[in-house]
């Protein structure tokens, strides 16, 4: 390889809305075969901010074609320490542009910009920089005997943290010698087709990474293709089945990473103060449309009381609103179906009899909005305590034992992550043992970094992504 910086392009993407983006097929922006599109709005103000070519079935077939070209020919020809330097130089190029990937990431999304300024991108690049360094290192990596590559990878990621969705998946794949063919979801494709530039500014070969926009039918239509070798997903537990079902039968191999319903579990030994913080961060940061996302709060019985009332406080000094504005806390729901789906479970949690409470706040007339809210009185078998709301809506139940915080933590069909908050170095190892989450945060929550792999147990799905482990799902051992 050359290693040639291409100059940045002129800045295109960000302030000059309204125009139109192709598919990344081969390298090269291409408007979709049958001419369809979408447009991509801003959750903040309804505005539309793009209209984007919608993949058909040829499409996928020509980005699954370039994808399993530039397999052949390049990329499981080139040395390992060749790849790397590829992923270095995506991560730097991430880094010198994070602003403009930040504006476009909560126009696009609704996030605050003080979340996709410090958290979304920063982790976004230090995800390629993680894996840049393992690609001449895979030897080290402990992953069995000859670890191979599958060859074309097909991956579809969800809405709620578009760029770092599309970099753990990225990352890997490429680390370990795959390319790619990605759909990102069809509310936030922009950061993603931005991305695609990055990959022509870094000269990457093409046909490496392809990046296909549409709905749905265009990802069932590339986990269906009969050249993808390896499925890599992120989203619901529906769709995941979906997509299980789609593939089973065939030589493809799968990772699923998908919902969600954890507790964060506060003793009364606790730090109170900073205890709260986590409830705070575990659920309204990126207005609860993650994951792991610490939705039920198990509060032991003796501090439920003034737990509560700290929250209430804290939360009433929250800003909610446009999602550009530095101070903004918490900003707006990503799109109408999704306001829709938290406002029926939330209507649900009241007419099962929890109560509900909402901190004063005035929310913008345009948009999609939802103001922070919790539900006290909440018992296991409310739906509200069992399914995944993705929203700005926590669930607060009680516990007096050790043991009754396990078993009702595990109560859901879900397993991704919990948080425990104690001052008991041993209560938090025998928890971390005893609950079946593929995460466990101690006083702390929603920590992520690549060099941990984050994953889950039941319906939230199965594969690890990040740390070492992350590396085992793109590659086949003893061949
Ligand atoms: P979703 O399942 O509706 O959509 C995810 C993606 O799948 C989108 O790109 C969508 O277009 C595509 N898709 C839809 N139907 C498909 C089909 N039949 N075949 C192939 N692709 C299809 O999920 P969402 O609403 O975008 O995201 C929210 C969900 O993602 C939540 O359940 C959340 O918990 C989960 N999530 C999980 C993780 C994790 O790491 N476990 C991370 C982020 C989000």
């Amino acid at each position: 390889p050359t290693f040639e910086y291409a100059p940045a392009p002129e800045s295109r993407a960000v302030l000059d809305l309204a125009s139109s983006y192709g598919l990344f097929i081969n390298g090269e922006f291409t408007p979709s075969t049958g001419g369809a599109s979408f447009k991509t709005v801003s959750p903040a103000t309804e505005e539309v901010l793009a209209e984007v070519s919608e993949a058909s079935e040829a499409d996928v077939e020509a980005a699954v074609a370039a994808a399993r070209t530039a397999y052949t020919r390049v990329w499981s020809r080139m040395s390992g320490a060749d790849r790397g330097k590829y992923l270095f130089r995506i991560a730097r190029i991430l880094q010198e542009r994070a602003r403009e990937f930040a504006v476009l990431e909560s126009l696009d999304n609704g996030k605050p910009i003080r979340e996709s300024r410090d958290v979304d991108i920063p982790l976004a690049a230090a995800h390629f920089f993680y894996h840049a360094g393992w690609a001449d290192k895979l030897d080290w990596a402990g992953l069995g005997a000859d670890p191979q590559p599958y060859g074309v990878v097909g991956q579809v990621i969800p809405w709620n943290f578009p760029l770092l969705m599309l970099s753990w998946k990225i990352a890997p794949a490429l680390a370990t010698g795959n390319t790619v063919v990605l759909k990102p979801a069809e509310t936030t494709p922009l950061t993603a087709l931005l991305f695609a530039e990055v990959c022509q500014q870094a000269d990457l070969p093409p046909g490496v990474v392809n990046i296909i926009t549409g709905a749905g039918a265009t990802g069932q239509a590339l986990v269906g293709h009969g050249d993808v070798d390896k499925v890599a997903f992120t989203g619901s537990t529906a769709v995941g089945k979906a997509i299980a079902r789609t593939i089973a039968g065939t030589r493809k191999k799968a990772t699923l990473e998908l919902g969600g319903k954890a507790a964060n579990i506060v003793f009364d030994d606790a730090p109170l103060d900073q205890a709260v913080e986590g409830i705070v961060n575990g659920i309204f940061f990126n207005q609860g449309h993650v994951c792991c996302a610490g939705s039920r709060l198990l509060v032991q019985e003796s501090v439920a009381e003034e737990v509560q009332e700290r929250l209430k406080a804290r939360l009433s000094t929250l800003r909610v609103g446009d999602p550009l504005d530095k101070n903004t806390d918490v900003g707006a729901i990503n799109s109408r179906a999704q306001l829709d789906k938290i406002t029926e479970l939330a209507a649900v949690g009241e007419a099962e009899g929890a109560q509900r409470w909402s901190p004063e706040c005035e929310l913008p007339s345009k948009g999609f909005w939802f103001a922070p809210t919790v539900f006290t009185g909440v018992s296991q078998t409310h739906r509200i305590a069992q399914e995944e709301i993705f929203g700005p809506v926590l669930s607060v139940l009680t516990f007096r034992t050790p043991g009754e915080a396990v078993a009702k933590a595990n109560n859901t069909p879900y397993g991704l992550s919990a948080g425990i908050w104690t001052d008991k170095g041993s209560r938090i190892l025998w928890m971390a043992d005893q609950l079946k989450a593929g995460v466990v945060w101690a006083n702390t929550f929603n920590k992520f970094d690549p060099t941990s792999p984050f994953g889950g147990y039941k319906e939230s799905g199965y594969g690890r992504e990040g740390g070492r482990h992350g590396l085992q799902g793109y590659v086949r051992t003893g061949a």
